[in-house]
């Protein structure tokens, strides 16, 4: 994806309010991080932990979103798989994380799941630039494109539900 500002990352968000986008916090590292690898921005909330955010490219324009992960479950050992990039992690590794809807289905407290890595950091596990720790990645037959195109139709259509372009 393209390098991103600060100014257009708080301008992309959809689904909080304005203030809301003014206030949260944005990744210290952005002039480092690899973004040509990179199909969306994500990051976690260090204030407030059970809190994450992602930005994409989505219809041409940066899309931001904000994610609540849901509570854990303690002493729960399992394995999970991240809906987005197939990565799969045990314990926490992934987590279900929702995102209120954009508008009004939002106001109506309508909110979209997904199953994510906890870190946000499918586009590096589907290239092979970082190794689960404890987890794994299926092993399959497709190209390391072909899985980034599987990753990237993933998110646009959790994109899709969370702006009203298609039903939650
Ligand atoms: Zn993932």
């Amino acid at each position: 994806m393209e390098p991103l500002i600060e100014k257009d990352i708080r301008a992309s968000f959809v689904n909080c309010s304005k203030g809301e986008a003014h206030r949260l916090p944005l990744p210290r590292d952005l002039g480092t991080r690899p973004w040509p690898d990179l199909d969306f921005l994500g990051w976690r909330d260090h204030q407030s932990p059970d809190r994450a955010y992602l930005v994409a490219e989505h219809g041409g324009r940066p899309v931001g979103v904000v994610l609540r992960s849901a509570a854990r479950k303690r002493g729960f050992l399992h394995r999970g798989l991240c809906s987005v990039c197939l990565t799969t992690h045990p314990g926490s590794g992934v987590a279900l994380m929702t995102a209120r809807r954009a508008g009004r289905a939002g106001r109506e407290h309508n909110s979209v799941g997904l199953y994510i890595c906890a870190d946000l950091g499918c586009p590096l596990y589907v290239r092979g630039l970082r190794t689960p720790e404890a987890g794994g990645r299926l092993d399959e037959s497709l190209t390391v494109e072909e899985q980034v195109d599987r990753l990237r139709a993933a998110l646009a259509a959790f994109l899709d539900r969370v702006t009203g372009a298609a039903p939650a």
